[in-house]
């Protein structure tokens, strides 16, 4: 039975290099049949705001599994782009990124048998996108990290270890920093991690991790980490390897998987027949992967690696002398198939089989403690101290500190006059022996309003008796 894949062309050389994945399939013989469909500038000018037309998500969610070239959103056209939308659309929550030396393509790190996978936490932190301008001088944005989007990716990229005959998972966070969000995802990586004894569980600080997948980047296997570092990190990796002609990608979910190329749709190149389409066929192997096509996956890498590795066959942004455009490459890539390297260790590929989430064991005992309130003020931190101590008199809190910018500046710590912006927060402890009730935070809020701009309160509590939120730096 045929295996029906949508197909999204793209915008700018979308077409090209999504034209030579068609080409190369075709000539493999394989039973994949194309639901071809459209998202991006075109849909954008012609009045959608999403850039994805329905006919597009109906298709997906029937295939399960789509082929994209890159997508633009045209200045002036719609808010989102098109691609975080189809992320959004189908929780493509696990972004895969392999980084692996392409014998032939130069590059710094030439020799250096470079083979690992980035696995990007693709939905949550700060691409959330959930931001507020603060004061007029003041933007914020939240950074959500939560227990079950953890556990899945950490999940998903020891599976993947599995699938991929691999052998370490490395944890990249800056839990020594962010102790609860990014703490909570390094918690979340020594839990699961036992349940994958075979597979060697390492934490790395981010810092570190971008240190060393300078300095040694063969001693990774797979990294997983929170959505902005992968993002980072996983475009320090291309550049490792040779950059956005060949770097591959996939967005994968508990239900659906979007397969694409990482670099643009480069309209400068656009129709041209002068643009590398390595970075897509790698991707199409991917995919070919996950429709459990094994065979054929590895047929058309090392097809690919023939051309490059052994016949130096390049498109002209590896090698500015060459004559061959996008199609003379991917005739060179279909005159090869079949043929064999001995570059890339052979994997015994397994289906990836997403992981059960587990729920919390433990039960859990939540006591609130007090209020932070973020005040907008022209005022010292003195003068602001002494007006919030007042307006706490009379009421069930007494002012701990105020803050600004995550430093306490109430009560002074000394040392250097600190240097403030116009964004305050004050923490509110409950008096010995209260028990918070909402009607009094809800009066303390207005207090405060009568003389403060406010615009964002925190309520503070316990879990299991341990602090739910940190303290500010210089905080007893
Ligand atoms: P880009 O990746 O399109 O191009 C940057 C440069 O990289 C190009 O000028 C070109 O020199 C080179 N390049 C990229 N792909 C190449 C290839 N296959 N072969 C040879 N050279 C290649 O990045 P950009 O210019 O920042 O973005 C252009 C547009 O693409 C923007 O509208 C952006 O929003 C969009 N974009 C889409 C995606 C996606 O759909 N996933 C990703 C990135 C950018």
């Amino acid at each position: 039975m045929a295996k029906v894949v949508t197909l999204i062309e793209g915008d700018g050389i979308g077409p090209e290099v999504v034209g030579s994945a068609k080409r190369v399939i075709q000539e493999m013989g394989l039973n994949i049949q194309w639901e071809v469909c459209e998202a991006g500038a075109k849909v954008f000018k012609e009045g959608l705001a999403t850039g994805v037309p329905r006919e597009t998500i109906e298709s997906i969610m029937r295939t399960r599994v789509a082929l994209k070239g890159p997508l633009e959103t045209p200045i002036g056209y719609g808010e989102k782009s098109a691609n975080v939308t189809l992320r959004a659309l189908f929780e493509t929550y696990a972004n895969t990124r392999p980084v692996r030396q392409i014998p032939g393509i130069k590059t710094a790190y030439e020799g250096r048998n470079i083979d690992f996978v980035v696995v990007r936490e693709n939905v949550e932190d700060l691409y959330a996108g959930i931001e507020y301008d603060q004061t007029p001088t003041v933007a914020e944005a939240l950074k959500l990290i939560t227990r079950k989007g953890s556990e899945k990716i950490i999940r998903f990229a020891f599976e993947l270890a599995r699938a991929e005959g691999r052998k370490k998972v490395h944890c990249a966070t800056k839990a020594n920093i962010l102790k609860l969000t990014e703490g909570l995802f390094k918690k979340v990586f020594e839990e699961v991690s036992p349940d994958y004894p075979d597979i060697e569980a390492i934490h790395i600080i981010i810092d570190n991790c971008a240190h060393q997948m300078v300095l040694h980047p063969e001693i990774f296997d797979v990294i997983v980490t929170t959505n902005l570092h992968g993002d980072i990190i996983s475009d320090l990796g291309s550049g490792l390897v040779g950059g956005l002609g060949v770097a591959a990608a996939a967005n994968i979910g508990s239900e659906v998987a979007i397969f694409e190329a990482v670099h643009g749709s480069a309209p400068r190149h656009a129709g041209k027949n002068t643009i590398n389409p390595t970075a897509l066929l790698f991707t199409t192997a991917l995919m070919l992967r996950h429709l459990e096509e094994f065979t054929a996956a590895n047929q058309l890498e090392q097809s690919l690696l023939y051309t490059l590795g052994i016949q130096k066959s390049f498109t002209q942004d590896l090698d500015k002398s060459s004559p061959l455009g996008t199609k003379e490459f991917t005739d060179a890539v279909i005159q090869n198939l079949g043929k064999e390297t001995t570059f890339w260790p052979s994997r015994h590929y397994k289906p990836l089989h997403l992981g059960k989430i587990s729920s919390p064991k433990e039960k859990v005992s939540q006591r609130d403690v007090g209020v932070d309130i973020f005040v907008e003020s022209q005022l010292s931190p003195e003068e602001l101290g002494k007006s919030l101590e007042t307006i706490a008199l009379s009421s069930p809190f007494r002012l701990v500190m105020i803050s600004n910018r995550g430093i306490q500046v109430y009560p002074a710590l000394g040392g250097l006059k600190p240097d403030t912006v116009d964004h305050w927060r004050a923490r509110f402890f409950l008096k010995e022996g209260k028990e918070l009730k909402d009607q009094e935070v809800l009066s303390l809020i207005q207090a405060v309003g009568v003389k403060h701009r406010w615009m964002h309160i925190e309520k503070l509590f316990e879990i299991n008796n341990a602090p739910g939120f940190t303290k500010a730096q210089g905080e007893a």
